[in-house]
């Protein structure tokens, strides 16, 4: 097992404590499209889908997934699709080596830009799987996509760029932090893809990171944000949803990002082990050196977002935002 190495360098691997569920029933899924699988209530209502393993190591989705099909929790009205995105990458998932699943060729959540959907001949299984899945992602009206990250920190829900998604975030009731951002430097989320950052359509979308990838309570917030996600969409009855939601203190605040950490260098390194949401009061200081060059705060009261364990050159090292308030604005 690798061993953990200061503040940014190195590979870390946290104890596995979920038992990644088995999903082989679901290969074949109902639509058409393989482990995809949609229920129709017959009834008028929007099309909701939740999906999970856009990241193969990520398996809290695969949970909460498995959690509503075994039970049958299908939609009371409209339709909802349930999407098990990336399984080549979670088929390999050894608890051993669990970073590894993340993808097999190229970052699944990374591709939702027009070049890479409408592309005729995708050049490798994630941008197959995305070809695949785009035209059902087209028909979606509101989206869930259930995510997990390397610290043990607070769940967050990313709400994008809209007012839309961070009222529809609100929403929800839960005790994740609120941050709204535009996404990363080498590519374009799921939850980007569209319309889903128009404020002048109706389509919304919103990721949850539900906690660190392996701990057991990461899973049982993928399972809660998933019941108030149905819940909040009267897809599902308030007496099937209690048993899963867990208790919350919704946040009085939510975070603009307004600057992201891309390191330039294969030396970026932190200054401290940020792990927990940090908030850095002081400008000027100075949170890592990226090579020469010392990357310094530039106002007060910084909040610092995922960091990463492992610093890569070109991929997002850490976002850093503001927090504004619920209250008194249009998003109470
Ligand atoms: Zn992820």
């Amino acid at each position: 097992m690798a061993v953990a190495s200061a503040f940014g360098s190195g590979d870390v691997t946290d104890p596995v404590e979920i038992e990644p569920p088995d999903i082989a029933a679901y290969r074949t899924g109902n639509i058409g499209i393989p482990y995809a699988l949609t229920f129709d209530s017959g009834r008028p209502g929007p099309h909701a889908a939740i999906c999970g393993l856009i990241h193969g190591n990520e398996i809290c989705g695969a949970v909460a997934l498995s959690h509503l099909l075994e039970r049958d929790v299908l939609s009371s009205r409209g339709r909802l699709s349930v999407i098990f995105a990336k399984t080549e990458a979670y088929s390999t998932f050894d608890p051993d080596n669990p970073n590894a699943a993340r993808y097999i060729d190229e970052d699944m959540n990374r591709l939702w830009t027009p070049a890479a959907v409408f592309e005729h001949e995708p050049t490798n299984v994630e941008r197959a799987r995305v070809h695949v899945l785009r035209p059902l992602i087209d028909s979606v009206d509101i989206l869930l996509d259930l995510h997990s990250m390397q610290a043990d920190t607070t769940p967050l829900y990313l709400a994008g760029t809209s007012a839309k998604a961070r009222r529809f975030a609100h929403s929800l009731g839960g005790t994740a932090t609120i941050v709204c951002d535009a996404g990363h430097a080498n590519g374009v989320r799921m939850r980007d893809y569209g319309p889903f950052n128009d404020d002048d359509v109706d389509q919304v979308s919103l990721l949850a990171e539900c906690g660190q990838h392996w701990r057991r309570k990461t899973a049982d917030m993928a399972t809660d944000t998933a019941y108030r996600f149905l819940f909040r969409l009267e897809m599902t009855p308030r007496d099937t949803a209690a048993p899963y939601i867990l208790p919350a203190t919704p946040p009085d605040d939510w975070i603009e990002i307004t600057h992201v950490f891309v390191p330039e260098s294969d030396r970026a390194r932190f200054t401290e082990p940020f792990a927990r949401m940090e908030v850095i009061a002081k400008p000027g200081t100075v949170i890592a050196h990226d090579g020469h060059n010392a990357i310094t705060t530039p106002y007060d009261d910084w909040v610092l977002i995922m960091p990463a364990r492992r610093l890569v050159k070109n991929q997002t090292g850490a976002r850093l935002g503001r927090l504004h308030p619920f209250a008194g604005s249009d998003d109470g």
